[in-house]
């Protein structure tokens, strides 16, 4: 594979600096005058160089938090999910305070309820939040006396993003991509051009699976836990029970990092001993490890441990070094500043209809055996669902071809597959969810975000994994006992939405090879025992 040459200096200078403001303030300041103004942080916001946060002095800021008791009961979340926030939260709010703020760590009925009981315990003279990154986040702030400060936890603003779509018939996520490339300045040789080349590296890194039992890909890091993250497990059991709810999954285990420095350390395990083998095996899928050469680092960047710029920088530091190829650097920074921003900028220009799009008409329940309710025989979505069980995480691939696809093909109601993997992935948020479940996973938008539906039966899972060769299931099969269920489903999909897809170019083909199907009256009637099965928790 072909290896970087040594940056030029020139490069790094020409990048923007993307996220302003001083960082942690000077205690000196400390004490100096009352604190007047009120910052208030969401529990995605971990990071004193974000929006309202960046230009605060703990002589004229202190800081509000607020645990929401309603959010807490508000789904049945992941442990490890719920765990890796409130902790997340409350070393914040340590870190704080150990660089002077003044900081109101709140537990409240709701966010609205702690913003309420904060204003009258401390009359603060102005409350500033930074832009939350999801809808109902705004909409609240906006119906309080709040002052907005724009959001830098991107780096192209939804404004910017709106600005790039506008006049455009139809846009893609490539060519954003390339746009966010060049005004970035990643992975571009002075004269303007991508690196190596080309812009996308893409045919090098859909490898199916290595045979045999090798297991190439390190080991993320992981933290001891200490008596805050037992506190915290201990008081979310109890708010959980206290609002007749309950949480699912393994106890934390140390796997996600809770503080910003143990963020960093984690980012600088990937670079070194990860990224240069992310890539070929980016769509593959084996039961001998749960994350393969995938960063782990998306929670970070979700609630603001980690900023997109630094991870990007720090990828683009070990390509302009040599220590990675092409191949792998381009993939990841296409992930981060491609899809990862652009998901972020159709959900703005989509919301607020786009959370209840449909289109395929879907309204069947959860099956069982995603929710834990039930075991299954189905061997991926076995090891996808004790993989979220015991990780709060899947990769890409998992939760789009293994446990989307049967949900798109079984006609589970979009919202509530969205709403089960926000509250079971660690990395959950409505603002990555509905792009990702809605459009991309389930085609409940009828092909706004994915020109084509990402179906796929027993072959494609065979193809890129290792789960079919033990299965109970025979992916070949489409009818009878042994049939593998994603096969039948799928040829059952394809018949049942023939008028909608039979045109669309990109998936045209298989819809006509399931009309020449000699024995399709027997699989959709097959499809008719695989739903009831799936529904019962029986498969
Ligand atoms: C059905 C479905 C549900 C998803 N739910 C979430 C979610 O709740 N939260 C979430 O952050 N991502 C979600 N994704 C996108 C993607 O699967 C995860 O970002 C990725 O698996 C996180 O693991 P990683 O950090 O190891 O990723 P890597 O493979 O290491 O990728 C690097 C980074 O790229 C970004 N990225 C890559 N693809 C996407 C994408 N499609 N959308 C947004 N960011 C992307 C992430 O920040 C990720 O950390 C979902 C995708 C699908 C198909
Ligand atoms: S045979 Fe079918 S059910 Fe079994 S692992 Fe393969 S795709 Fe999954």
């Amino acid at each position: 594979m072909p290896v970087a040459p040594r940056g030029e200096p020139e490069l790094r200078r020409r990048r923007i600096d993307r996220i302003s403001g001083p960082g942690w303030c000077d205690r000196s300041a400390v004490g100096k005058a009352r604190s007047v103004k009120t910052i208030w942080v969401l529990g995605d916001q971990l990071n004193t160089r974000l929006g309202a946060l960046a230009e605060a002095d703990p002589s004229t800021h202190r800081v509000l938090l607020v645990e929401s008791l309603a959010k807490i009961a508000s789904k049945r979340w992941h442990r490890q999910r719920a765990h890796f926030v409130i902790a997340s939260m409350r070393r914040f709010a340590a870190e704080l305070e150990s660089a002077g703020f003044e900081v109101d760590l709140r537990r409240a009925d709701s966010l609205r309820g702690g913003f309420h009981e904060h204003v009258e315990a401390h009359g603060p003279d102005e409350v500033l939040a930074t832009e939350p990154a999801s809808w109902d986040g705004l909409e609240m702030l906006r119906s309080l006396d709040v002052t907005i400060v724009r959001s830098n936890q991107f780096l192209c603003h939804y404004d910017e993003f709106a600005d790039w779509a506008a006049g455009k018939k139809s846009f893609k996520m490539e060519n954003f991509y390339r746009w966010q490339r060049e005004r970035l300045d990643y992975l571009m040789d002075d004269d303007g051009e991508p690196e190596g080349g080309r812009w996308n590296f893409d045919d090098e890194n859909r490898e199916p699976p290595p045979k045999g039992d090798e297991n190439p890909w390190s080991d993320p890091e992981t933290s001891q836990l200490d008596d805050l993250d037992r506190k915290v497990i201990d008081d979310l059991e109890r708010a959980a029970t206290d609002a007749g709810g309950e949480l699912w999954g393994a106890e934390p285990d140390g796997t996600w990092a809770t503080s910003r420095r143990a963020a960093l350390s984690r980012l600088r395990h990937f670079v070194d001993d990860v990224l240069p083998q992310f890539g070929p095996h980016e769509d593959a899928m084996v039961r001998r490890s749960w994350h393969l050469a995938h960063s782990v680092l998306s929670p970070y960047m979700n609630i603001g441990l980690l900023l997109p710029g630094e991870v990007c920088d720090a990828v683009q530091d070990a390509y302009d070094e040599g220590r990675v190829p092409i191949n792998s650097a381009e993939g990841f920074i296409r992930q981060v500043i491609g899809w990862r921003e652009y998901v972020w900028g159709v959900y703005w220009l989509w919301m607020p209809d786009y959370r209840s799009m449909n289109a395929l008409g879907a309204d069947r329940a959860l099956p069982p055996a995603f929710t834990g309710a039930a075991s299954t025989e189905m061997n991926c979505v076995s090891n996808c669902i004790d993989t979220l069980h015991d990780k709060a995480y899947n990769h890409h691939i998992q939760r789009l071809m293994v446990l989307g696809n049967l949900g798109m093909l079984h006609g589970v109601d979009p919202w509530a597959m969205t709403d089960w993997m926000w509250a079971n992935f660690i990395d959950g948020a409505e603002w990555v969810m509905l792009p990702n479940v809605i459009g991309m996973s389930q085609w409940a938008d009828g092909g706004k975000m994915a020109t084509k539906p990402y179906a796929a039966g027993g072959n494609y899972i065979d193809k890129m994994s290792d789960y079919c060769k033990e299965c109970r299931f025979d992916r070949k099969q489409r009818t009878g006992d042994d049939a593998c269920p994603f096969t039948t489903l799928y040829w059952d999909f394809l018949a049942r939405h023939h008028d909608r897809f039979v045109k669309n170019p990109r998936i045209a083909r298989q819809v006509r090879a399931s009309e020449k199907l000699s024995d399709l009256p027997a699989v959709r009637e097959r499809a008719v025992e695989v739903r009831q099965l799936l529904d019962d928790g029986r498969l």
